[in-house]
């Protein structure tokens, strides 16, 4: 539940904030095991949402909105 969480495999921890619209509340989602994607769940509804990672060439945005 903490920032300290060391359990997560050694790689970088790339996330990015989200806006999860459907509960107007922000969260975090993660770089899954593949690398091709975010993926977060918002915390009040349990929904998931998924953010596509463009390769070179894509967006450096680091915050999104899912609804
Ligand atoms: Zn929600």
């Amino acid at each position: 539940m903490g920032e300290c969480d060391d359990t997560q495999q050694p790689q970088e921890r790339s996330f990015v904030g989200v806006h999860m619209k459907c509960c107007n509340v922000y969260t975090r989602a993660y770089l899954n095991v593949q690398r091709d994607a975010f993926v977060g769940w918002c915390p009040r509804c349990a929904g998931q949402m998924r953010i596509r990672v463009v390769e070179e060439g894509g967006t450096d945005a680091r915050f999104f909105e899912a609804s």
